[in-house]
C-alpha cells in the first residue's frame, strides 16, 4: 500500500480537473486531494486512477468517476456529525470521502464479495465507517435512521419509497434514477409529507440490483 509524491501530484491535478468542471466545495476537493485512489482499484491499473473515469472493480461493478462521487458529495450538503446512509459501498471510495467531511457513515452494499474486501479494507486506510452492512438497499436501514442525507451510488430504476421516509425533515435524498442513462433527482424532505424534488442532470451508473439478480 503505496503512496508517493507523484501519486500525491496527481491527486492535485484530478482536483483542478473537478475545479474546472465545477466542483466548488473545498472539504470535497481536499478529500479528492487526501484519499490514495489507486489503492483502491487493482494495482495493475494504477495508471488509471486518476484520471476523471470510472473504473471494474471486483464483481462486475465499477468505482464511480472521481466528478460523480464529487458532485455527489458536493450535492449532499454534508456537515460535520451528520448521519448519512450510502448505497452501493462498492470499492469504499464515496464512503471515503464522506468520513473525510466529517460525516457519521452507514454504508450498505448487496454484492458479499465487495462487502468483505471492502469492510476489511477502509480501516486500514484509517476509515472508520460507523458501519457497513451486507444487504438490500432497497429496503435502507430502518433500525438506525432517521437520516440527514441519502446517497445511492448505482442507477435506481424507481425511487423507493424506505428511502424517502427515513430522511430527516430537512433531511437530503440523492439518487440516480432511470436504467441506460439516470436522471440525478435530489429529494428534500420539507415536513413528514413534503419533498421538494430537484433533477440535475444525467449520469451513467452501473444499475442498483434486486432481490432476484
Ligand atoms: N460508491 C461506489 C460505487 C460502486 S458502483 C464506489 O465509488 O466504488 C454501485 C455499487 O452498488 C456496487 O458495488 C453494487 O454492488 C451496489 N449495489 C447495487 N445494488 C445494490 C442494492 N440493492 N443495495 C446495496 N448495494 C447495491
Amino acid at each position: 500500500m503505496k503512496d508517493t509524491h507523484k501519486h500525491q501530484g496527481l491527486r492535485n491535478q484530478l482536483a483542478t480537473i473537478l475545479e474546472a468542471k465545477g466542483i466548488t466545495d473545498t472539504k470535497v476537493l481536499a478529500a479528492v486531494r487526501k484519499i490514495p485512489r489507486h489503492l483502491f482499484i487493482d494495482s495493475s491499473f494504477e495508471e488509471h486512477a486518476y484520471q476523471d473515469k470510472a473504473f471494474p472493480i471486483a464483481a462486475e461493478q465499477t468505482i464511480s468517476q472521481p466528478y460523480t462521487v464529487a458532485f455527489q458529495s458536493q450535492t449532499l450538503e454534508v456537515k460535520p456529525g451528520d448521519k448519512v446512509l450510502e448505497i452501493g459501498t462498492g470499492s469504499g471510495y464515496q464512503t471515503a470521502v464522506l468520513l473525510e467531511m466529517k460525516a457519521e457513515v452507514y454504508s450498505i452494499e448487496r454484492q458479499k464479495e465487495l462487502f468483505m474486501k471492502t469492510s476489511l479494507f477502509l480501516p486500514k486506510l484509517g476509515y472508520i465507517a460507523k458501519k457497513i452492512i451486507f444487504g438490500d438497499g432497497y429496503k435502507g436501514l430502518p433500525e438506525a435512521a432517521p437520516f440527514d442525507q441519502i446517497i445511492v451510488t448505482a442507477g435506481a430504476p424507481f425511487v423507493p419509497k424506505p428511502l424517502l421516509s427515513q430522511l430527516k425533515v430537512g433531511g437530503r435524498l440523492l439518487i440516480p434514477v432511470g436504467d441506460k442513462i439516470q436522471i440525478m433527482t435530489l429529494f428534500i424532505r420539507k415536513s413528514p409529507k413534503e419533498f421538494e424534488k430537484h433533477e440535475l442532470g444525467d449520469f451513467a451508473f452501473v444499475p442498483m440490483l434486486g432481490d432476484k439478480n
